[in-house]
């Protein structure tokens, strides 16, 4: 406080990245400005394809619609091998890729931030970067060769590979270096066949002709060692005719340029006032447009974090949670373009793991999988609108932003109905859910595309409760998600939803003793089992919510079977609140009345209209209303109640 400078951020490079992220800083009321050595945006071609996530990104902040028209960028790819990514998500908004030259790009994004208040300098390069106690001073040398200082609270470096930030910051670059490379070339005048990574004995070769006639080519040639600065045509002519044979000397190259497989990053993405985004942080080969895509999604994640940051609302954690989010999703990148790379580039050495990878990628979940990952959607990612209100809250409403951030839990039952509508908001607020299901894998994976779409963290678990070694199972699927996404095992929240429901009824006279069997199995047994399993995993303070019903309130005979095993699952509340205490765990129970749970039932209005009448507000109740209860009582605010029956009935048992 106190000391003037020039800005709160400098962002290093008026690239795509460097762009995106000084609009959403200026956006959010950061004082931005962007040093970039070239004194014009590129009118190179560089790279092309946008991915879904990227678009959403673009979308929710009106870039898309800035950007004319976006062709369709055809099917996709992993490693040579087609691969259609709208599998990834077909409900998305933008699943599959589209074509946007980055010459178009820079333009559209440089407006963008700059209406939002980014001050873009050209033609600045950056050549010392020192450390102040509360900010960082850079030198720079601008286009009259005169050095300047500039001091700024944060520097990012957005300046690519070669990252002079990086580098003058000390940051630590570490991987391995190229062994391929691949030349690209726009060329015009030349009439070859199009041909899409196509293999031959001497390496790889893919061309297609542009709507503006001139072909775009990409090279590798198996014997050509990496080479470094720009190719000449020769050396593109010569490495084409190599592999295909065909001569393509007569034409006149547009654009020429190499790239290779280094594989690169950062080991940390922050060090103190300095931190990393996009190709500064990591370096990959750019297949399938992954780079930039990457990049990008650096930026929409550093943006609001660091927007909050200088406002004050949030503290150093956030810029940390940048670090630990992008860096995952960095090595998980760089993992697959290497398995691609290996693919694409390797001999014949490779062509057994082509031909497994093929087979692999006849199966549905292989291609959801990979899609997802080439797509950016399976990283999380909450859209602007939702962070930049809550980028500059006040004191009161950051102690209640994302309540669950860090948390892990556990909704038995949330492939539909109540189960869903929790482990959704419970995700809202930041934990990472695990939704569980019986049978119906479809709807389960529904819930967790739901989750992901809201830019959450969910996986599927599978198992069937009420049966031989079900809480084993469960806990199998359980702690494996868990250990993948977080290196723990740790469990947070419990929630015991599921349950074999009481639909239909059966009048006393009629319940056999295997109806009751199996209510009493799914309904009360597996729950105790669950919660004795669970408390291993939980720490101190965790919270285990049972969810009942409001027929142990009140009698409806049809219904005796049902009711008696809630009945039981009420003491599980009761004696368990008790013997957990010491460990800060509260256990309580949540009773919905009649609840829509997306049942046939709910479609017949003269029976909704009945079952209205049950309500003291006289409408049944939706699946969100008893899952914000749920949400409450998972949260560190409801910490004084515990052992107790939550009436979450919309009034029914007031009789
Ligand atoms: P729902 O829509 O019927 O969904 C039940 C969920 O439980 C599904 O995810 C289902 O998984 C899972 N499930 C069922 N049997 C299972 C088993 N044997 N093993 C593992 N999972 C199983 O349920 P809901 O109506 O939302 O009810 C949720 C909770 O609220 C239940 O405890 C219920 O008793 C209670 N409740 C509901 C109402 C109401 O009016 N809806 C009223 C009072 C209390 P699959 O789909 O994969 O089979």
């Amino acid at each position: 406080m106190g000391t003037t400078r020039d800005a709160d951020v400098l962002v290093v490079g008026a690239g795509p990245v460097g762009l995106l992220l000084a609009g959403d800083l200026a956006g959010s009321g950061a004082g931005v400005i962007v040093l970039e050595q070239l004194s014009a945006p590129t009118a190179e071609s560089k790279a092309s394809i946008l991915h879904a996530r990227t678009r959403e990104i673009f979308a929710a902040r009106g870039i898309l619609d800035r950007m004319g028209t976006v062709p369709d960028g055809g099917r996709g790819h992993f490693g040579g091998i087609p691969l259609d990514l709208r599998e990834a998500d077909p409900e998305h908004p933008y699943a599959g890729q589209a074509e946007y030259l980055q010459s178009r790009l820079e333009p559209v994004l440089q407006d963008w931030a700059a209406e939002r208040g980014a001050v873009v300098r050209r033609g600045h390069r950056v050549t010392a970067l020192v450390r102040q106690s509360d900010g960082v001073e850079l030198e720079t040398v601008g286009p009259d060769e005169r050095p300047r200082r500039l001091t700024a609270r944060y520097v990012v470096g957005c300046d690519g590979t070669r990252s002079t930030v990086r580098q003058l910051a000390g940051f630590d670059f570490a991987g391995d270096s190229a062994t391929r490379e691949m030349l690209r070339a726009d060329v015009a005048g030349i009439d070859v066949p199009d041909r899409r990574l196509r293999r031959y004995p001497r390496g790889t070769a893919t061309s297609y002709r542009r709507g503006d006639g001139t072909t775009r080519l990409m090279v590798h040639a198996r014997a050509a060692t990496p080479g470094t600065g720009r190719p000449g045509f020769a050396e593109v002519v010569a490495a084409w005719a190599q592999v295909t044979g065909e001569d393509i000397g007569s034409g006149e190259p547009r654009w020429l340029d190499r790239f290779d497989d280094t594989r690169r990053q950062a080991t940390r993405y922050r060090q103190g006032r300095v931190l990393l985004a996009g190709d500064a942080a990591h370096a990959q080969m750019p297949v399938g447009g992954q780079a930039l895509n990457l990049g990008l999604q650096d930026a929409a994640a550093l943006g609001p974090r660091l927007a909050a940051r200088v406002s004050g609302a949030a503290d150093d954690h956030v810029l940390d949670d940048y670090h630990r989010e992008r860096h995952a999703a960095g090595a998980r990148t760089l993992t697959n373009i290497q398995a691609q790379s290996l693919l694409l580039f390797g001999g014949q050495e490779v062509d057994g793991a082509r031909d497994v990878f093929r087979e692999l990628l006849d199966l549905a979940p292989v291609r959801r999988h990979l899609a997802r990952t080439i797509s950016g959607l399976d990283t999380p990612y909450r859209p602007p609108a939702e962070r930049r209100s809550r980028s500059t809250p006040s004191p009161q409403e950051s102690s209640t932003m994302s309540r669950l951030t860090g948390k892990n839990a556990l909704v038995t039952g949330s492939s539909r109905g109540i189960g869903r509508a929790t482990a959704v908001r419970l995700a809202r607020e930041g934990a990472l859910v695990a939704v569980h299901y019986a049978s119906n894998e479809a709807a389960a994976d529904e819930t967790v595309a739901q989750i992901e779409r809201e830019g959450g963290r969910a996986f599927p678990v599978r198992a069937e409760l009420g049966v031989a070694g079900d809480v084993h199972e469960l806990f199998l699927g359980l702690e494996q998600g868990l250990k993948e996404r977080t290196g723990e095992t740790t469990l947070d929240i419990l929630v015991n939803n599921a349950a074999v429901t009481g639909v239909d009824g059966i009048l006393p006279e009629d319940v056999t003793a295997e109806q009751l069997d199996r209510y009493y199995a799914v309904n009360a047994k597996a729950p105790f089992l669950l919660v004795q399993r669970a408390v291993r995993n939980m720490p101190d303070g965790g919270r285990i919510i049972n969810i009942s019903s409001g027929l142990t309130r009140c009698a409806v005979p049809e219904q005796v079977a049902y009711s008696m095993t809630k009945g039981a699952l009420e003491q599980i509340t009761l004696h368990m609140a008790k013997h957990l205490a010491p460990r800060g765990i509260t256990v309580n129970s949540v009773a919905p009345g009649i609840t829509d749970n997306g049942g046939a039932v709910f479609d017949i209005p003269e029976i909704v209209e009945q079952m209205a009448q049950s309500s003291a507000f006289k409408r049944v109740g939706e699946a969100g209303d008893v899952a914000d209860v749920v949400t409450f009582i998972a949260t560190d605010e409801s910490r004084w109640i515990t052992g107790a029956f939550i009436d979450a009935s919309g009034g029914t048992l007031l009789g």
